[in-house]
């Protein structure tokens, strides 16, 4: 299984919660190096970028709100086969029907508000890590 790199945002309602530490933790124990990672408040512009796929979902301008409330932390996760296996981690999208054990389970609350993002494909992982990191701001793994 190929080394593949994804992007996580651990989003404003799990960093109110202070759970910002466990997710990285549990990310950690599931066997993915966090390459880079910082905290950063989404300005509105920034986060209609980010989900500029989105724009036509009734829901677009409720994620925006949201993702812009306060602080999120936006990190580089790297592992074998890192883009499905972190979907996995992460769970269904509404955490009602996520698996336990499950980022989403654990932490969020409603389909809206479901404490993480994950990349959905490779392809998506390379452009949504450039929109957030440049290039030398993710270090290779350790060992
Ligand atoms: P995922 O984050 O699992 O890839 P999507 O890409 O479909 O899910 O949606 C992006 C984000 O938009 C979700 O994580 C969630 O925060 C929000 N969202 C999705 N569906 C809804 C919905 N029906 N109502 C409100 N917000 C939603
Ligand atoms: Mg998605």
């Amino acid at each position: 299984m190929a080394v593949e790199r994804t992007l996580s945002i651990i989003k404003p309602d799990a960093v109110e919660k202070n759970k910002a530490g466990a997710i990285l933790a549990l990310l950690e124990e599931s066997g993915f190096k966090i390459l880079a990672c910082k905290r950063t408040h989404l300005s509105r512009q920034v986060a209609e970028g980010f989900y500029a796929v989105h724009k036509a979902r009734p829901f677009f301008g409720e994620l925006v709100e949201f993702m812009t409330r306060s602080p999120v932390f936006v990190a580089v996760l790297e592992r074998d086969d890192a883009v499905a296996q972190y979907r996995k981690v992460m769970g269904a999208t509404d955490p009602a029907k996520a698996d336990a054990g499950t980022i989403r389970k654990l932490y969020g609350g409603n389909v809206g508000e479901n404490a993480v993002h994950g990349s959905d494909s490779l392809d998506n992982a390379k452009i949504e890590i450039a929109y957030f990191f440049p290039a030398n701001e993710v270090a290779p793994a350790a060992g």
